[in-house]
């Protein structure tokens, strides 16, 4: 980071706002008042959280899937042109950007994701999705399991909060609904359609939290890398089909995918160097329709997942070497390998992330802390930090802490996101995840009328 010590406002305006952080991190213009602010702040949660959590249960009865979430759009839209705010919809396909312009000041990002899981939702909850809709050409049960619908009452929350206190701070804020976050690239179909260029411009600061398996009512925040970098692979064995009695007139593509799947966990074991992390999940394998047919052909899915440049490509190089070489055992053709560019790993900017840690701190005492090790799932919201906007990302607890204390006696696992089981507890999620949000984006606002 280069020193500097100019206005905020100034260089804004030129256009250097990651210098600018700079200078919030080392000189900040002024300490937000947390304890007098944070009683404003319950109020206005505790008023509006009867409307946040019906919006949140209607929207986790109505998932959507990435690029499809056309009724959740329009209801997020409708939210922020009632309280005032300029909407555009359609942008990056299906996404939302809702501006407020209060005053002289930055322009401050806030995103929520849109989208839902194509999975069935296991929780029991009386208000568990049903939904189904069609995903890349099969029919699928779709569900909010990774905790999008509370990050989209959260949202509509804070932007609530943040303009009943509209007389405390100034600046304009960029709320953005952000499609299809679950590996489809909504992230970069946003900033491909002027998400940084068509609404005034690229703001000052990105922020964006996300609900976990932690404890609800808790808040945890970290430094440098928050998530991994993922990237797909699809490899496709092309084998020849035949009898299921006649296997030596076959090549044999099941048998390619399953020496695959596990000759492939060898370059995690062998390749890659035991202290830098590093995953290779195969989560999906099609091929075959009847037990007495060898198929032709086998398609994996899966992801690589790394925090280091060096190891990503250790790893993908290993992948790629791994279903060459299985297909030359078998004496099949090469297999198709598609290894895609995939999210890049979420960075904190420091000094935004120490302010951001310092206000929390001062909020929430023991509820929050920093966060030991950064998360092994991995995020777009990469892409708007990466595009020169100094951003940080926080974690939020959302689980019940009778159930977590339950699930350790009996020496369990909580359900993680993406688990059929994934069930936040609504109100302190749903609270903590407003009140922490309007804290850390007033917290780079200057009070009004300066
Ligand atoms: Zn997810
Ligand atoms: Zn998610």
């Amino acid at each position: 980071m280069i020193a500097a010590v100019k206005p905020v406002r100034s260089l804004a305006a030129a256009g250097l706002l990651t210098v600018a952080l700079s200078a919030l991190g080392a000189a900040p213009a002024r300490a937000l008042d947390v304890k007098s602010l944070t009683p404003a702040i319950v109020a206005e949660v505790n008023a509006d959280y009867p409307r946040m959590e019906a919006l949140y249960k209607d929207l986790h009865s109505h998932p959507e899937l990435g690029f499809q979430e056309t009724r959740t759009a329009a209801k997020l839209a409708a939210e922020m042109r009632a309280l005032g705010f300029t909407v555009t919809e359609g942008v990056g396909r299906t996404g939302v950007v809702a501006i407020y312009h209060n005053g002289p000041g930055p322009m401050v990002l806030v995103r929520t994701e849109l989208d839902a899981l194509p999975m069935k939702e296991r929780t029991g909850l009386a208000y568990a999705s049903e939904a189904k809709a069609v995903w890349h050409g099969h029919e699928t049960y779709v569900t909010h399991s990774c905790g999008h619908d509370s990050h989209m009452a959260i949202w509509t929350g804070t932007a609530r909060a943040l303009l009943s206190l509209k007389a405390k701070w100034s600046g304009t804020l960029m709320f953005i609904g952000q499609p299809a976050e679950e590996g489809e690239g909504g992230a970069r179909a946003m900033l491909a359609d002027g998400l940084y260029t068509r609404f005034g411009g690229k703001p000052a600061y990105a922020f964006a939290l996300h609900v976990g398996s932690g404890p609800a009512g808790e808040i945890t925040y970290r430094a440098g890398p928050v998530t991994s970098a993922a990237d797909s692979l699809t490899i496709t064995f092309y084998g020849r089909g035949a009898h299921g009695s006649m296997p030596n007139q076959s090549i044999d593509p099941v048998l390619m995918a399953a020496r695959f799947v596990e000759d492939v966990q060898s370059v995690i074991s062998r390749e890659k160097d035991p202290f830098a992390f590093g995953v290779v999940t195969i989560g999906a394998i099609q091929s075959g329709s009847a037990g007495n047919i060898i198929p032709d052909v086998a398609e994996l899915k899966g992801t690589v997942r790394s925090y280091d440049p060096v190891v990503r490509e250790r790893l993908l190089d290993g992948v790629r070497r791994t279903a060459l070489g299985v297909a030359a055992m078998a004496g099949a053709p090469a297999p198709k390998v598609e290894l895609g560019d995939g999210a890049w790993p979420v960075i904190n900017d420091d000094a935004l992330e120490g302010r951001t840690a310092t206000a929390l701190k001062a909020a929430f005492g023991e509820r929050a802390h920093e966060s030991a090790q950064p998360w092994t799932a991995s995020e777009d919201f990469s892409e708007f930090v990466r595009a020169g906007v100094p951003g940080t990302y926080l974690s939020l607890g959302g689980l019940d802490p009778v159930l977590l204390a339950a699930d350790k006696a009996r020496g369990e696992p909580p359900p993680t996101n993406h688990s059929p089981f994934f069930a936040p507890l609504p109100e302190p999620t749903i609270k903590t995840g407003v009140e922490a949000m309007v804290l850390t984006v007033m917290n780079v606002m200057p009070p009004s009328g300066r």
